[in-house]
């Protein structure tokens, strides 16, 4: 697993390269359990030069499970929305093989470089004369 998570990372391009207008990417993580241990909430900044990687492993030591919030990033990081948020459950298995009850609320919130929408007058890649 974490194997998985390490061999994932070195071919993930960074986050310049696959988001060019990202100033920044803040993300934020809430999580709540039926258990009595409940993980302390995340806030994450993804700068430019880090990996374009967000698969993140389930903080419980004892779970093989991960949230995999890539799809939900890109679709924030390139409908250009200024915050975008939702849950997911971890769907791993804990010792003895219980089922992982932890869910996890995130906020996406992407920074451009630009203020303001994205323009549409004149392409944004600029003009050479
Ligand atoms: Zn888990």
């Amino acid at each position: 697993m974490r194997e998985r998570q390490r061999r994932g990372r070195t071919a993930t391009p960074q986050i310049r390269t696959r988001y060019p207008d990202l100033d920044s990417l803040q993300v934020e993580f809430a999580f709540s359990d039926s258990g009595k241990f409940v993980p302390a909430p995340q806030t994450t900044v993804f700068h430019p030069a880090a990996t374009a990687f967000f698969c993140f492993a389930c903080p419980f030591g004892d779970c093989d499970g991960e949230f995999d919030l890539t799809s939900a990033i890109d679709l924030t990081a390139r409908s250009g929305q200024l915050q975008s948020s939702g849950e997911v459950r971890c769907a791993g298995t804990r010792h003895r093989a219980a089922a992982c009850t932890l869910s996890l609320e995130y906020s996406i919130s992407p920074h451009c470089r630009q203020t303001g929408t994205a323009g549409d007058d004149g392409a944004a890649g600029g003009r050479v004369r």
